[in-house]
C-alpha cells in the first residue's frame, strides 16, 4: 500500500492509502496536555487507544451509529473513511469535572441533572475556545442542520456508552467527539474514543482511569489504559 503522511497530530499520524477515500491512522504513544504545554510518552498508549476505539466503534455500529472505522490492519493502525472534519470538539458531560467544574464553580464529581453538550472551535492557535451556534454559522464551520445532527448524535452516543460502561463498573464522566462529512456529504463520527478523550471513573472507588492521571501527575498512567482495555475486551497487557 502506498503510504504518505497527510497530517501528524499530537496523538496520531494520518496517512493516505491507495484509495482516495480511505486513510490509515497510526496511533502514537505521545501524550500532551494543556494544549501541548505538557509533553510525555505513555507506553503502548497507541496500541491500547487503537483497540479501545475499535471496540467502541464496533459497539456503536450495532446501535446504528455511523462512523469512519473500517478495519484494524495492525495493533497501532486503523483504516478509516476519509472525512471532511468539521472543526468542532463536541464535548458531552454527565458529571462536572475539568474545565466545567472550574468555569461554573461546581465541585468535581457533581452529577448534572441532564447531559450537557458543549461545542469548542478546534484550533490549537486559539486554544480551542468554546463557541455557540451563531459563531459556527457565522464562520461557516457547519450548517444549522449539521449542528442539530451533531448534537443529536452526541447525546445518543452518550446514552449508549453510559449504559454500556455502567455494566463494566465505569462511570462515563465526560468525553469529546469529532464528526465529519463522508464522500456523500453525510455527517458521521470520526477520530477516536479512548482514555485520551474521555473521563472514566471506577463506579465504586471513583478512581480515575483516563488521561487525567497524566494531566494531573497521579501516577499509574499506563495501568489506567490497561484497565480500560481489560474491562472492555478482556485483553490483559
Ligand atoms: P490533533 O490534531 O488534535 O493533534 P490527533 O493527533 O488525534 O489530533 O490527529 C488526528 C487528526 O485527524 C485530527 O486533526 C482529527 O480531526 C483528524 N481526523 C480524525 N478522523 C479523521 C478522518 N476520518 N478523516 C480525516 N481526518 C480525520
Ligand atoms: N477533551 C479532549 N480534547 C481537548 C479537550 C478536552 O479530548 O482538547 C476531553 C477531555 O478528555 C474530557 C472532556 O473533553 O473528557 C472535557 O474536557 P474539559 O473541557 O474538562 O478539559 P480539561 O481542560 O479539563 O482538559
Amino acid at each position: 500500500m502506498e503510504k504518505k503522511a497527510l497530517y501528524e497530530g499530537k496523538a496520531k499520524i494520518m496517512y493516505t492509502t491507495d484509495k482516495p477515500d480511505e486513510l490509515l491512522v497510526y496511533y502514537k504513544d505521545d501524550a500532551t496536555a494543556g494544549n501541548g504545554a505538557k509533553k510525555g510518552t505513555i507506553m503502548e498508549k497507541g496500541i491500547m487507544n487503537n483497540k479501545i476505539t475499535a471496540f467502541f466503534f464496533d459497539m456503536l455500529a450495532k446501535k446504528g451509529i455511523k462512523h469512519h472505522y473500517i478495519s484494524m490492519p495492525s495493533d497501532r493502525e486503523m483504516l478509516v473513511k476519509k472525512l471532511d472534519i468539521i472543526p468542532l470538539e463536541v464535548v458531552l458531560r454527565n458529571v462536572a469535572a475539568g474545565s466545567l467544574a472550574k468555569r461554573l464553580g461546581v465541585e468535581e464529581g457533581t452529577k448534572m441533572s441532564v447531559p450537557i453538550v458543549e461545542l469548542y472551535y478546534k484550533s490549537d492557535e486559539l486554544g480551542d475556545p468554546m463557541i455557540n451556534h451563531y459563531h459556527i454559522k457565522a464562520l461557516k464551520l457547519a450548517t444549522q442542520d449539521e449542528i442539530n445532527q451533531i448534537e443529536t448524535l452526541g447525546l445518543k452516543i452518550n446514552d449508549i456508552l453510559t449504559k454500556y460502561l455502567a455494566t463494566k463498573n465505569i462511570d462515563l464522566i465526560d468525553f469529546k467527539l469529532e464528526f465529519g462529512r463522508d464522500k456523500n456529504g453525510e455527517v458521521i463520527l470520526g477520530d477516536e474514543i479512548s482514555p485520551d478523550n474521555c473521563r472514566f471513573w471506577d463506579s465504586m472507588t471513583h478512581e480515575k482511569l483516563d488521561k487525567d492521571r497524566f494531566r494531573r501527575d497521579l501516577g499509574n498512567v499506563e495501568d489506567a489504559y490497561k484497565e480500560i482495555l481489560r474491562r472492555l475486551t478482556g485483553e490483559v497487557r
